[in-house]
This record gives C-alpha cells, structure tokens and sequence, in this order.
C-alpha cells in the first residue's frame, strides 16, 4: 500500500476560536465549500461548540472532532470531559498532545498516552500530535524527540486500534507562526515517523496509517506539501477558520 491508497485527512483545529453561533456560520460556508472533497475532511471544534457541529455536519462530508479528552471515563475532574461524553455526542475524531496543550496546559507524553488511549478504548479516532520546538531543532534531536513522543503515546495502543490513529507532525516552531517547514523538512519527519511505526507494528500498520503534517500549512504552500511521498494530509490551525481557505487545502490535498 502507498500513499494513494491511505487515507488523506485535512483537519482544521479551531483551537479557542468561534461561539456556537459563529461556528454555525462557519460550518454553512464550509459544507458546500468541500462537498465532494477528494480526502476525509475533519473540523475539530471547541467542546461548546461540538453539539452543534454534530447536529449540522449531519449526512454530509465533513466528520467533527474535539481539542481534547479526558483520561478518566468519569468523576471528581472538575471542567474536564470525558471520551465518552464525546462518543454520546456524536463527536468521531479528537487530537491528542496538541503542542499547545504541552506547553500551556502541563500536558506530558505519559498523559497524551493515557488520552489517546481512552479515546480508542471509547472508539473515537484520535490525531495524535508530535513535533519538535525550534531549540530541539537547531540541536538536531528533532527525529529522536519525534521517535519518543510517537513510542510514549502509542504505549499499549494495539495494531488493531492503529486503524482509528492519525499522527500529525507538527514542529513547534511552525504553529501560528508563519513560518512552514520546508516540504523536506516536512518529508523527513513524516518518513522518520513512519518508521518508528514500521518498528512498533509492522509495515503493512505503518503503511496504511495517515501521517498529517501541521504548521501554518495554507491555500499556497499545501500542493507541494502534499505532494511529498510520507505527507497524507494537514492539520490545520488558521486556515481553517475561514471556510475558503480551509477548501482551498482541502481541494489540494484530492489532487
Ligand atoms: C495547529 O494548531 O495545529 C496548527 C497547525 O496551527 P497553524 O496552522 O495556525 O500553524
């Protein structure tokens, strides 16, 4: 199996942006906007608006998802919320190890692996997010991190359960920044990423399983992102919260 036989994913990670209703406005646009699409197309919405996302996206292309989970399935967690809570909703998809919730949030590889695990064990599929910030880079540790952060949080995650994981490189340094990985930047990690999962489950799981690739990805530079043999779609932070420029990426990566 090669690239064109996997799964191309183009997810938006709205991160703390849009009301219910401003999410509704843009869920409008976005359906006719990718009706069609040639790749699976995902929006991953703050918890407040996930209700909503689920009751619109109804019969069409689009797939929702949230920002986060919970590890615990219930109890004394004030404010947090659980995989099944979200599999109740309707929710399919949730991302786990965003490097904004590593960063502001205290979240660790253990419990990225604790998240991701719940999630599967409560059979949502789950964007697993890994990458470097800019100080590991210019060090050259950016394949080893990358190996370790994907090994922790797919501990105890079996070749079954791969088939409902997505893992979205993401260097630090390119989210919200402006400032994108160079297509072979983006190839050699997702490359590297592929095979750690050869090692961990075999290559027909490593094969099969979509690599996104996240950091500032756009309408002009996702073709030839996209266009790398390793890179099976996006995670997408700002272009995704205006519904042309989310079809735009959406429509590069059916190519
Ligand atoms: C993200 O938040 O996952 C992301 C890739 O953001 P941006 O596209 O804005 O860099």
């Amino acid at each position: 199996m090669d690239k064109q036989n996997r799964k191309a994913i183009i997810a938006g990670n709205w991160k703390m942006n849009k009301t219910a209703t401003e999410a509704a406005e843009l869920i409008d646009a976005l359906i006719p906007a990718v009706k069609g699409a040639g790749c699976e197309v995902v929006i991953c919405t703050p918890f407040t608006s996930l209700a909503a996302a689920v009751e619109k996206t109804r019969g069409t292309n689009l797939h929702v998802g949230a920002e986060n989970v919970h590890f615990e399935k219930s109890g004394a967690y004030t404010g947090e919320i659980s995989a099944d809570m979200l599999v109740d909703l309707g929710v399919e998809y949730v991302i786990t190890g965003h490097s904004e919730r590593r960063q502001y949030f205290a979240e660790t590889d253990e419990t990225v692996n604790k998240r991701t695990r719940a999630a599967l064990a409560a059979g949502l599929k789950v964007i697993v997010c890994v990458g470097e910030n800019l100080a590991q880079r210019e060090q050259g540790v950016t394949e080893e991190l990358v190996r370790l952060q994907t090994k922790i949080a797919l501990g105890g995650v079996s070749a079954e359960e791969m088939k409902n994981v997505v893992i979205a490189y993401e260097p630090v340094w390119a989210i919200g920044t402006g400032r994108t990985a160079t297509s072979e930047q983006a190839q050699e990690v997702c490359a590297a990423i592929r095979k750690v999962l050869a090692e961990l489950y075999g290559q027909a799981v490593a094969t099969a399983t979509t690599v996104q690739y996240g950091g500032s990805m756009n309408a002009a530079n996702a073709d030839e992102l996209l266009a790398k043999p390793d890179v099976d779609g996006g995670l997408i932070g700002g272009a995704s919260l205006k519904a042309d420029a989310f079809a735009a990426i959406v429509a590069a990566a059916g190519k």
